[in-house]
């Protein structure tokens, strides 16, 4: 059987836990987390990172960090993960859900206008398969109107959009190092700081509402309680894990970009003859090779496809359930305007095989499938 997903490993993983053991501290911003904050910082070059057990917790922080309230509107895509609208309703806001475009899946940036009130606070650009949604454009929005721009970026590592790293772009971006993403420490996240503002709070809120972070920096002679907060850093054992990937990240993104560059290619006939729908991606952007999906005719046909490549040894998976026909998005989101694509779109997408150990003959192997099934 193929597998959907198979986590990386690189080669230091083992090595760096064992020395985070040796160190003798466990809990977090240890010897690894500082070194993951400063490969990011150098990488990326935006002015700070901070780890988070979670791309949901970053998600979370960043809603403490902008102080989103009740009855508050956030702007987002309804095909999205249900932690990009979870992280705002936690905070009693209201999800305003609008349309995605039918080529890249992200939010269309031309109806987010529309959809802005007097009580819209942010305005939350997935970027789907690690594809850039139209940033420009985006930050033109918020700037009119004065709103925030957090960046789910959870799939977005390492990606770009003329040429600044997503995640970067808004004021917070949100990063996922979960297994079924690039790069992985089995549960993490980071949160990316791009307004120096929000840096010494951002702290705060990581580290249970406390001013701790200064207190170890010798800026204050005790640490106690500031602000709301919560517990957002993850141990040093992920934080190990993770710099082995980290380290390897170029690599790692190589043999992903080199996976999807052949898929394309072998089922590019296939998109000829109009039988599927590959992937786009815009001039400005560069990808990481997060995923390749594929699109067929409805759903009728995607059920038929997924069940023709499970018996012959391929798993592959659909995607999200729009949260906006979800029991909770329609107690704490509406959609705004209509559903031209979000609910049709996602019913055709299928997401193969993809990860860093995936072999050539793998994939090869799977587009021959996929050719015998539309035969
Ligand atoms: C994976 C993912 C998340 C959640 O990431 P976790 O690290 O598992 O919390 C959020 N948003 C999107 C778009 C994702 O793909």
């Amino acid at each position: 059987m193929i597998p959907f997903n198979v986590p990386a490993v690189t080669g230091n993983e083992e090595k760096y836990i064992l020395e985070a053991i040796k160190n003798g501290k466990l809990s977090g911003d240890g010897i690894f987390t500082s070194k993951c904050h400063k490969w990011l910082e150098d990488y990326l070059g935006c002015p700070k990172i901070l780890l988070t057990t979670s791309c949901t917790h970053a998600l979370e922080m960043a809603a403490l960090l902008i102080n989103i309230k009740e009855n508050d509107e956030v702007i987002m895509p309804s095909y999205t993960f249900v932690s990009t609208a979870n992280a705002f309703a936690l905070r009693g806001a209201k999800i305003v859900f609008v349309d995605i475009r039918k080529d890249t899946m992200n939010i269309n940036e031309k109806i987010i206008e529309e959809a802005i009130t007097s009580k819209t606070k942010a305005i939350v650009p997935v970027h789907y398969a690690g594809v850039s949604c139209d940033m420009d454009s985006i930050l033109k929005i918020a700037k009119k109107y004065n709103l925030f721009v957090i960046e789910d970026a959870a799939q977005g590592v390492m990606s770009k959009y003329n040429n600044k790293a997503l995640g970067c772009i808004g004021h917070i971006g949100c990063y996922s190092f979960h297994e079924t993403k690039n790069y992985t420490c089995g549960e993490g996240g980071a949160l990316v700081i791009n307004d120096p503002e929000l840096i010494a709070r951002a702290e705060i809120i990581r580290e249970k509402g406390t001013d701790r972070s200064r207190f170890f920096r010798g800026q204050v002679d005790k640490y106690t309680w500031v602000d709301i907060g919560s517990s957002y850093l993850p141990s040093e054992l992920n934080a190990a894990y993770l710099f082995a990937q980290l380290e390897k990240s170029l690599e790692i993104n190589a043999e992903r970009l080199k996976h999807w560059d052949i898929y394309y290619k072998n089922l590019q006939p296939l998109a000829e003859k109009r039988a599927i729908t590959l992937p786009f991606i815009p001039s400005e952007c560069t990808h990481n090779a997060h995923m390749f999906f594929i699109k067929v005719k409805d759903l009728k046909e995607r059920t038929m496809l997924i069940k023709y490549l499970k018996q012959n040894n391929i798993m592959s998976v659909f995607h999200y359930i729009p949260l906006h026909s979800s029991k909770a998005g329609k107690l704490m989101g509406k959609f705004h305007g209509t559903d031209k694509y979000t609910t049709s779109e996602s019913e055709k997408l299928i997401r193969l095989p993809m990860f860093f150990k995936l072999k050539e003959e793998e994939i090869l192997y799977i587009c021959q499938c996929l050719h015998q099934f539309y035969k």
